[in-house]
């Protein structure tokens, strides 16, 4: 590891000066120390926030929840108002890594930690992500945990997070203090940059800015919520496809649909398309199928990661047959109840 300055922030703005160029936060420390003693992430400054007052704490928010960035993902996972009225979210977090990370884990860390692409990984391999200009060795190699949309020519590598597919279906919004004092909220697309010619740059924040909390909707009371990962080992490994899913029914006709998918996007992936066509419609195999196409229609694959386009066709329609009720529930989906 490279020696750098460690710097413990006792208030926000107290990081937000002490953050530079070369700084970066450390929260749980789960995903930045591994890329440290890789050289992945070589930076000059340390900042822990994890001495801030208040970032700790989960608070109702405009009917709906506040999370604060330093709630640890096995708390998130474990509060009785998220179990009730965001079963989604809590079935995703239990999804991910095992119980000793998930105690030590940020909720801001978690939406921030980067790919598990392997290239990446490897100083020794071509990345344009790590190392901009310097080519993509995954190119004509080992794809399978690589994304098929969002991706570019100068990368293809998934985002990892289960936690923030779950957000990401449930609509929340990412709170960012920025170094000048000021908040603001952003969607997580928008929070998300997709590669194109800059894979480096995978987020809207500017430097210095930190993420004090992310903003959870009012929940819906009626919708059915579901989180279904498929991987390669049935703990402590990525998604190679992840759905979530909140599904309302109007009678015999699907009044809501909001899903989301991981291991296939180069962000936590959804499709407001695929949304709008389940939408007002009798469920049945063949409607989920032409969402799934439409879902699929700009995968980009290679011979080791084509058989994602089956597994994802394959767990949206399994998902969206549990949530209308198509098939009997099984374990992973659960009825909403409103906060109280
Ligand atoms: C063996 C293993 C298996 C795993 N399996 C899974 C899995 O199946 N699913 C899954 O989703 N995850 C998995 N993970 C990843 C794990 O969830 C992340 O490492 C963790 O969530 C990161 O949170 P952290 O608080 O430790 O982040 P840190 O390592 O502290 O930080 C990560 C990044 O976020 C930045 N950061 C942190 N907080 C803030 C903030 N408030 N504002 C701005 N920047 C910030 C840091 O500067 C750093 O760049 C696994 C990890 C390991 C080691």
């Amino acid at each position: 590891m490279r020696p750098f300055d460690y710097l413990r922030a006792n208030a926000l703005d107290d990081a937000a000066s002490k953050a530079g160029d070369g700084a970066q936060f450390i929260a749980g420390g789960t995903n930045l120390l591994d890329l440290m003693k890789l050289q992945v992430m070589t930076p000059e400054t340390v900042i822990d926030i994890n001495n801030i007052d208040g970032l700790d704490k989960i608070e109702p928010h405009e009917g709906g929840l506040k999370i604060g960035t330093l709630v640890r993902n096995a708390d998130l996972a474990a509060d009785p108002q998220v179990r009730r009225a965001y079963p989604v979210l809590s079935r995703a977090l239990l999804a991910g890594a095992s119980s000793q990370i998930r105690n030590k884990a940020t909720t801001g860390g978690n939406l921030l930690q980067r790919t598990r692409c392997p290239y990446f990984y490897d100083p020794a391999m071509a990345c344009n992500k790590r190392d901009p200009s310097a080519g993509c060795a995954a190119k004509g190699g080992v794809s399978r945990m690589l994304a098929i949309l969002g991706t570019s020519a100068a990368c293809r590598a998934a985002h990892p997070s289960d936690m923030a597919v779950a957000m990401r279906a449930l609509d929340a919004r990412v709170e960012i203090l920025g170094t000048d004092g000021a908040t603001r909220t952003v969607a997580l697309d928008e929070l998300y940059q997709l590669p194109g010619e800059t894979p480096e740059i995978e987020t809207c924040l500017e430097p210095g800015e930190i993420i004090t909390a992310v903003i959870l909707p009012a929940p819906q009371p009626n919708a059915t919520q579901s989180y279904r990962k498929i991987r390669d080992r049935a703990s402590y490994a990525f998604a190679l496809v992840s759905v979530a899913a909140l599904v309302e029914m109007d009678g015999e006709t699907i009044k809501t649909a909001s899903l989301a998918f991981g291991g296939i996007g180069a962000r936590p992936w959804a499709d407001a398309q695929v949304n709008a066509m389940l939408e007002g419609e009798p469920p049945s195999e063949e409607l989920f199928g032409r969402a799934a196409d439409v879902l699929l229609a700009d995968a980009v694959t290679d011979e080791g990661n084509d058989f994602k386009r089956e597994m994802t066709r394959r767990a949206l329609v399994a998902v969206m047959r549990e949530a209308t009720g198509m098939a009997p529930a099984s374990t992973g989906t659960d009825k909403v109840e409103a906060l109280t």
